[in-house]
């Protein structure tokens, strides 16, 4: 904002990590659509192909593995990870340091590893929030329902998923997702008491 920037100060950085299926974009998209709160999504690039309906610089920055690893090199991302076998995905700087350098407050949503990096860069100006589905089962039950993966990669989530819940006692916030206007509503007071700080 205007003012947060004429007075220097820094905009927070609000990073939302879950397993797939957990109902995490659903919640960082409304909390972003009511525009009561001051928040950049930062779009992370992939290696990933698109899914239906997923659009370059809007949902993702979609890469060659090529060009992926060359801006790894350019060293553009605070944080990679290969979140899935072949599969990277990347916090580029430009999406986060200007953001915030100019005051506005920027909503990350990657995995748990990266969660622990970002939280390591930028320390107290940094909250990290778990989302967790009320049973792997749910998740199952969801990832099925959208019927965006296939069974192999469904499987290979919710293997990802079991490895990813053993990260939710190290993240600042757990929400538990059993009810979607409940955990929105969680989410976002924790956000705007992190950013009103
Ligand atoms: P999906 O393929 O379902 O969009 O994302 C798979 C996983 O990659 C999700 O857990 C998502 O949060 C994570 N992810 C997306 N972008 C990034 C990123 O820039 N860095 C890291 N470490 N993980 C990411």
């Amino acid at each position: 904002m205007d003012t947060d920037k004429q007075s220097g100060k820094k905009g927070k950085v609000i990073v939302v990590s879950a397993p797939s299926g957990s109902g995490k974009s659903t919640i960082i998209n409304h909390i972003l659509d009511s525009g009561e709160i001051d928040l950049q999504f930062s779009i992370s690039a992939t290696n990933r192909s698109p899914r239906e309906g997923e659009l370059d610089g809007v949902n993702y920055y979609f890469m060659t593995t090529e060009d992926f690893r060359a801006a790894i090199a350019a060293g553009e991302f605070i944080e990679w990870e290969q979140v899935y076998p072949g599969r990277f995905y990347g916090t580029l700087r430009r999406e986060v340091q200007k953001a915030v350098d100019e005051g506005r407050n920027v909503i990350l949503d990657i995995d748990v590893k990266g969660a622990m990096s970002v939280k390591e860069i930028f320390g107290g100006d940094a909250m990290t929030v778990f989302i967790k589905a009320p049973s792997v089962e749910a998740l199952r039950e969801r990832l099925v329902s959208r019927g965006t993966d296939k069974p192999e990669v469904i499987a290979e989530r919710l293997a990802k998923a079991e490895y990813e819940l053993g990260f939710a006692d190290r993240m600042d916030h757990v929400v538990v997702n059993d009810d979607l206007q409940h955990a929105i509503a969680v989410t976002s007071k924790l956000i705007s008491d992190f950013i009103g700080d």
